[in-house]
């Protein structure tokens, strides 16, 4: 390694390696060194990575339009948020450049409906071991163990429950409640499903009590689990939902999507330099509607079978735990193993995979991984999980 790296924050505990290229499933280092990647940017190539699609809308938009200000219209924003307005079920889209940005929108949104239609409530039900982002509203929305003492003071308005629990949810209602938020499948936590009987009992909950509804599919929008949204499995509609991650095919690009009621943002109380660019929203359109082919869908459900089988298969050969997951977000609990270990140790051997907890692995694949790449990735990690 010949990089300095000197003047880089140190924010994340990062391996002693740079990496300078990739394509569709593998990358590369600036040794020359290769690796399968099963992490993809924390599951935003959702075309693998450098795909031509990306790389030709990104040149070809880079010479009509890059940015032309948040104040003026653009066509390639109009063109996203109709096809992700369609493609929901709801109407209004502002788009973000990132997931947490997104998610705070979503807060901001809730707040500003509290106030129109619920006499100024403000709380919102968010679950235990949620993520829902790193600004400080996001941070007070998750429900990470770790994050409980950090960036005193904290935002106030927030009230977890247990995921699943829909009880829980009901004793925590009061006058001051105006939503609840959570994640279809929470993703960092370790690809724990929120249920499709709990998102529909949530459903008709927050109908019942007049709340709202914000589905945070960050990581699992966008054809991470074999449909376009993850809420269609439950055959459940949000009243806002996020989205980002896979969205931007590897660009930084979130999106806010909200039903008619919802949308009660007034002039300034929502924006950003950047939000809404051409050349970012050109690229969310592409990406948007090559995965939501029927036949991409369609594939990146039977490899998700395939994955979840053959793991499921190597699971119970090595005497490890539970496969849980849908579509191409999938993990596989350890037994008696230390995930992070396993991850740095299938890192030196030239696989990437993500350990979100310490007995949990996570694979978040290119969502046209092929056969042949999980098969690699299988033989990889039975070799890993032999020796470490
Ligand atoms: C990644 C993620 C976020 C945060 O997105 P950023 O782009 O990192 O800000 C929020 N919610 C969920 C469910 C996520 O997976």
């Amino acid at each position: 390694m010949s990089t300095d790296l000197s003047a880089v924050m140190r924010v994340a505990d990062r391996p002693p390696v740079v990496m300078v290229e990739g394509h569709g499933s593998w990358l590369q280092d600036e040794d020359g060194k290769t690796y399968l990647d099963f992490v993809q940017g924390w599951a935003v190539n959702c075309l693998g990575h450098s795909p031509d699609i990306v790389a030709e809308t990104i040149a070809f938009q880079a010479r009509r339009l890059i940015n032309c200000s948040p104040a003026y219209y653009n066509a390639e924003m109009a063109r996203l948020a109709r096809l992700l307005a369609d493609a929901s079920g709801l109407a209004q889209v502002f788009f973000c450049n990132s997931g947490a940005e997104a998610n705070e929108g979503a807060i901001k949104l809730a707040r500003k409906w509290g106030v129109r239609h619920r006499g100024g409530a403000y709380h919102i039900i968010t679950m235990d071991h949620g993520f829902h982002g790193r600004t400080l509203a996001t941070m007070a929305a998750s429900g990470k163990p770790a994050w409980e003492a950090l960036f005193e003071p904290k935002v106030s308005g927030f009230t977890k429950v247990p995921l699943g629990d829909l009880d829980a949810v009901k004793r925590a209602i009061t006058p001051l409640t105006v939503a609840v938020m959570l994640e279809p499948i929470q993703g960092e936590a370790g690809v724990y499903p929120a249920g499709d009987d709990f998102l529909r009992g949530l459903q008709a909950l927050t109908r019942d009590e007049g709340l709202l509804l914000i589905l945070d599919e960050i990581q699992t929008g966008i054809g991470r689990t074999g449909r376009l949204f993850g809420f269609e499995h439950a055959g459940v509609a949000p009243d806002i939902l996020t989205l980002g991650k896979g969205i931007g095919g590897g660009v930084p690009l979130a999106a806010l999507v909200a039903a008619e009621p919802v949308c009660c943002f007034e002039f300034g109380d929502q924006g950003g330099t950047f939000n809404g660019s051409p050349l970012m929203a050109a690229i969310g359109s592409a990406v948007v509607e090559t995965v939501s082919r029927p036949e991409f869908l369609a594939a990146v459900n039977a490899n998700g079978e395939y994955l979840m089988a053959k793991l499921r298969a190597l699971s119970s050969r090595l005497g490890h735990g539970e496969v849980r997951g849908r579509g191409l977000l999938v993990a596989l609990e350890l037994t008696g193993k230390d995930a992070g270990k396993v991850a740095r140790t299938a890192m030196d051997r030239g696989l990437l995979i993500n350990a979100p907890r310490p007995d949990t692995l996570r694979f978040m694949p290119a969502l046209n991984v092929t056969r042949d790449e999980i098969d690699q990735m299988l033989v990889l990690l039975e070799g890993v999980l032999r020796v470490t």
